[in-house]
């Protein structure tokens, strides 16, 4: 149950209804395992290719290129750990300073480890730093990683530009496409992407379930090793979680242009509304951004106070900064983008999903004005 007005999208959403059902059917029908050889495991055999032919149809790749995956994060582990492995006489990663929180750990591991990792900037909007990447993609470069959109701003990374960069270099590309999947127009097959990131539970599919895709012929040690997705991913398959992921890419397909259109024009409302607010800036305004995603600051008021009264107020959002028991830790993202650490404490998302109405974005706007925007405006002096 969600209480209040949810925006928050981009962490997580809600499964829809056709995803439970499907993922209750096949609990119920296709419970045994995919492996075996007798007519019941022939069945959920059955439902998993079902599935992957639907999973990949949305994706725009070959059924043979999808591993299913316990999420994004186990698919940008298995890209980054086996391209690194699978690389000859190459040694380098280089990621963009924004990417998510786990991909951004794993790299300070293996430099930790001692392999060569370099970060490539982004602009005050939030945009890649295409001169910086020209440089660090050199020669000795095995794998560079950049996701589709960032998850905090929303704004889109060149990857047309950056697979170009990275293959005249011999270079592979590794497109962390979490929220760019069910958000605007994707295709593996054009995307210039090598391998790509996919997770369900951002599109209204179940959590614990996700994709890696693997260009056709390049092969990549698994991270997990057994027999099941053609020796590249052990463990039996996740039916239920699957056949739920299927269910949200038919749904994500169906609706995706409807999706984007509307979305935007909510998002243009709400940032209408803030705009005019004293003290807030809109973060990645003038960049290519996702539909749905806002990400701003009200003056320097930590976002932990923000979010709090704004959850009082029956509205439901988030910060790309970090809560600890040590206070807030400033966003990467907006540090990367030139923000000092009190901005960068202060950053809010919104995200807006396919349960979103305008009464929201109104309701919301009219939160904003009762509990924090009195925050913001210059306190008396005592007396
Ligand atoms: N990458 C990005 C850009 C994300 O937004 C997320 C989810 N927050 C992940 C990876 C991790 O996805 P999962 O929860 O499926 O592991």
């Amino acid at each position: 149950m969600t209480s209040g007005i949810y925006l928050d999208h981009n962490a997580t959403t809600q499964p829809a209804p056709q995803v439970v059902a499907e993922m209750f059917d096949a609990l119920q029908l296709a419970w045994a395992n995919p492996s075996s050889t007798h007519a019941p495991g022939q069945a959920a055999r059955r439902l998993l290719a079902d599935a992957r032919a639907r999973v990949a149809a949305f994706l725009g790749c070959q059924g043979a290129e999808l591993v299913f995956t316990s999420g994004a994060t186990e698919a940008n582990h298995m890209a980054v750990l086996g391209a690194l492995a699978a690389a000859q006489g190459r040694r380098r990663w280089v990621l963009s300073a924004v990417e998510h929180p786990g991909l951004l750990t794993l790299a300070q591991r293996l430099a930790d480890e001692g392999v060569p990792v370099d970060r490539i900037g982004v602009d005050a909007q939030g945009r890649l730093d295409l001169a910086q990447a020209r440089t660090l993609i050199t020669d000795d470069v095995a794998l560079v990683s950049l996701m589709g959109a960032n998850n905090e701003t929303g704004v889109l990374m060149p990857l047309r530009e950056v697979a170009e960069l990275a293959h005249a270099r011999g270079a592979l590309l590794h497109v962390d496409a979490t929220q760019l999947a069910g958000k605007a127009a994707l295709s593996f097959a054009t995307s210039g992407a090598d391998l790509m990131s996919v997770s369900a539970h951002k599109i209204a599919g179940p959590k614990g379930t996700g994709a890696l895709l693997v260009r056709k012929g390049l092969v990549l040690p698994p991270l997990l090793s057994g027999r099941q997705e053609r020796h590249r991913r052990g463990g039996t398959e996740n039916i239920p979680g699957i056949a739920g992921f299927a269910a949200a890419c038919d749904l994500a397909a169906a609706t995706l242009s409807d999706d984007i259109a509307r979305l935007l024009a909510l998002r243009e409302l709400l940032e209408a509304g803030l705009a005019a607010i004293e003290g807030v800036q809109i973060y990645g305004r003038d960049a290519a951004r996702l539909p749905n995603t806002t990400c701003l600051r009200f003056g320097e008021l930590d976002a932990e106070q923000v979010l709090s009264r704004l959850e009082r107020a029956g509205i439901v959002a988030s910060s790309g900064a970090a809560c600890s028991a040590g206070g807030t830790q400033p966003s990467h993202v907006l540090l990367a983008m030139g923000a000092s650490a009190a901005q960068a404490r202060a950053g809010i998302r919104f995200s807006l999903g396919r349960d979103s109405r305008a009464g929201d974005i109104a309701a919301t706007l009219a939160a904003v004005q009762r509990v924090i925007v009195p925050l913001l405006e210059p306190q008396p002096l005592a007396a």
